[in-house]
């Protein structure tokens, strides 16, 4: 067997880390909090003491390991392996020399690349979208995450950037305005925060997005209401994206995408219904798989590649 490749994934509250094999399987991993002080210290101090705890407490060296595979949030400047924007504020990490430090740390070959983007590439090789070439994916959450692969490659743009798909200006006239500093971005629509937002002007209760599908579960009429308009944005951004990229697949990832009734499958109608019909032939809109190890799996395959 080839050796492992160690594959750290940053997320704004946590960073997972783990040991990921040439067929995509995670065959260690751990996570621990970025965010603990405050982000007094920075986010990339704390990764590199949490890469140094983990590959101790694996007993591994590495010379035992193929390289270093990052999945980063934020804007990554692939090429160079920096974080070129957040879209929000993340004390410290804009600038943050991500490749650079964990090659001098550990004397690896090292590729970062954004989140949303190894999500999407992470399915495609061992999870809901393995061997389609047109892969569209999204993550509903804080924001909205977004990976496009066409023809078998990943979208990444000239700098690594491409894929931004929730900062896609959907209501720029009269929009709510984006931590990216515009305004009518589809994530401030079509997330969970902004679910949950319009929720709890219904209903105080409603604090996040179990307890609101828990209520559309109960058939609370106000409820269901509030998710069908919600989907039909999630829709909306969907619908432009088949036009432009003609996917096989829709990929929804997020902690909501084990809803099949309630938003997989209602959230497919839509988009079905709503493209021009060349475009709705075969057109598959599923629940992603990977879920947690979505970006240590993506991080790996994309170090594959490059390297
Ligand atoms: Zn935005």
């Amino acid at each position: 067997m080839s050796k492992p490749i160690f594959c750290i994934d940053i997320g704004g509250t946590a960073v997972k880390l783990g040991l990921v094999d040439d067929k995509g399987a995670v065959v260690a991993h751990a996570e621990q909090s970025v965010s603990f002080d405050g982000y007094r210290t920075p986010i990339l101090d704390t990764v590199l003491r949490a890469a140094e705890e983990f590959l101790s407490h694996q007993q591994a060296m590495p010379a035992d390991l193929a390289g270093i595979g990052v999945s980063a949030t934020g804007q990554v400047d692939c090429r160079r392996g920096v974080v070129v924007g957040t879209g929000g504020n993340l004390p410290g990490w804009l600038d943050a020399p991500i490749a650079q430090r964990l090659r001098e740390a550990f004397g690896l070959p090292v590729t970062v690349a954004n989140d949303a983007n190894c999500m999407c590439l992470g399915e495609t090789w061992a999870g809901a979208a393995v061997g389609y070439t047109d892969v569209i994916g999204v993550t509903l959450g804080t924001g909205v995450g977004g990976g496009v692969l066409t023809g078998g490659r990943l979208l990444e743009g000239a700098r690594g950037l491409g894929g931004e798909l929730g900062h896609m200006m959907l209501h720029a006239r009269d929009g709510i305005a984006c931590g990216c500093g515009q305004r009518g971005c589809w994530e401030r629509y079509a997330s969970v925060t902004a679910l949950v937002g319009r929720a709890r002007a219904l209903d105080a209760s409603l604090t996040d997005g179990r307890r609101i599908f828990q209520a559309a579960a109960e058939q609370r009429e106000d409820v269901l209401a509030l998710l069908d308009d919600w989907m039909s944005e999630i829709a909306e951004g969907l619908i432009g994206l088949t036009h432009l990229f003609n996917p096989q697949v829709i990929l929804i990832g997020g902690g909501v995408s084990g809803q099949q009734k309630l938003l997989i499958e209602p959230l497919r109608d839509k988009i079905r219904a709503g493209v021009m019909p060349a475009f709705a032939k075969g057109l598959e809109v599923r629940a992603a798989q990977l879920q947690n190890h979505a970006g240590l799996v993506g991080a790996a395959y994309y170090f594959l590649l490059h390297m």
